[in-house]
């Protein structure tokens, strides 16, 4: 199953077609992208009855992505992970953590797969990420079961402002990573069920057309399961929660010489056969204090 968030109503995703949930099940669920991962299971139980897109019991509109907002707008949590790839570990001269590197990205910063994303400094950065939404509520859940507490991956954009970010004596990473539309992800969130192998999953990124960052899931420090395991041993998650899961190399701040976003810069961020966004940059009177 795929879901979006278009235009703030949440809508089972076929193909090219967009079908509003609450329109399509009589109400039974929705209007709101939350009320999909509160009801997961039972919405895609609903949803497998269905022969999409001839079967439907209300008419579809094509997927603008233009029309479409965060997947999981009001999550109680946003959880990121640093330093999750070796590469990006080797590029950045750090160590190998021996646990996973958490922060939090306030939920104020989550925006649309098509949102311009303002720079409040020269010193903003990329960082293309697979994304989890939480699917059921759990605590100390087994790695070996991680994968059924995930309702499905799309793709995300952890953006940083590195200043910020790592201003001493003690950075400030999840601060840095909260600027309005430093959390760009989405379109559609597709189920773990339909990914061949949920733990090889292909991400890239470019900037103004050139590749910047590819690399795979499999390549993780820490995998999405044994994340899980680790955070749900100390915090519960619950449904439409999300997950950053961390950046392969490649990001501005590594390149001989850092190379940050500038206005008009285009950001593109894809998940082969889950969701590609293309998010441009503009410029922010805020600045960063
Ligand atoms: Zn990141």
């Amino acid at each position: 199953m795929r879901v979006a968030n278009v235009a703030g109503r949440a809508a089972i995703v076929d193909g090219d077609l967009a079908f509003d949930l609450a329109e399509a099940s009589g109400c039974r669920f929705g209007p709101t992208p939350q009320d999909v991962f509160d009801h997961w299971d039972e919405v895609r139980e609903w949803a497998s009855q269905i022969d999409w897109p001839a079967g439907s019991p209300s008419p579809g509109a094509a997927l603008d992505p233009a029309l479409c907002g965060p997947p999981s707008p009001t999550p109680r949590q946003v959880l990121a992970i640093g330093v999750n790839y070796a590469s990006h570990a080797a590029e950045a001269n750090l160590d190998l953590p021996q646990a996973p590197v958490v922060f939090t990205k306030f939920p104020s910063c989550l925006a649309g797969p098509t949102s311009e994303i303002p720079l409040p400094s020269d010193n903003v950065d990329w960082e293309v990420e697979l994304v989890a939404v939480i699917g059921r509520q759990g605590t100390n859940i087994p790695a070996a079961r991680a994968w059924d507490f995930v309702a499905g991956v799309t793709v995300g954009q952890d953006i940083s402002e590195r200043v910020v970010q790592t201003r001493p004596p003690v950075a400030q990473f999840s601060l840095g990573k909260s600027f309005p539309a430093f959390g760009t992800f989405g379109p559609t969130v597709v189920s773990v069920d339909e990914l061949g192998d949920p733990d090889d999953i292909e991400l890239r990124c470019w900037l103004n057309g050139e590749l910047m960052q590819k690399s795979s899931t499999s390549d993780l420090i820490f995998t999405v399961p044994e994340l899980l395991a680790y955070l749900s041993s100390i915090v519960t998650l619950y449904p439409g929660d999300i997950l950053f899961t961390g950046t392969p190399s490649g990001v501005g701040g590594s390149q001989d010489p850092p190379r940050y976003l500038r206005p008009g810069d285009v950001l593109v961020s894809e998940i082969p056969d889950v969701a590609r966004m293309e998010n441009r940059c503009v410029a922010n009177q805020g600045g960063v204090r």
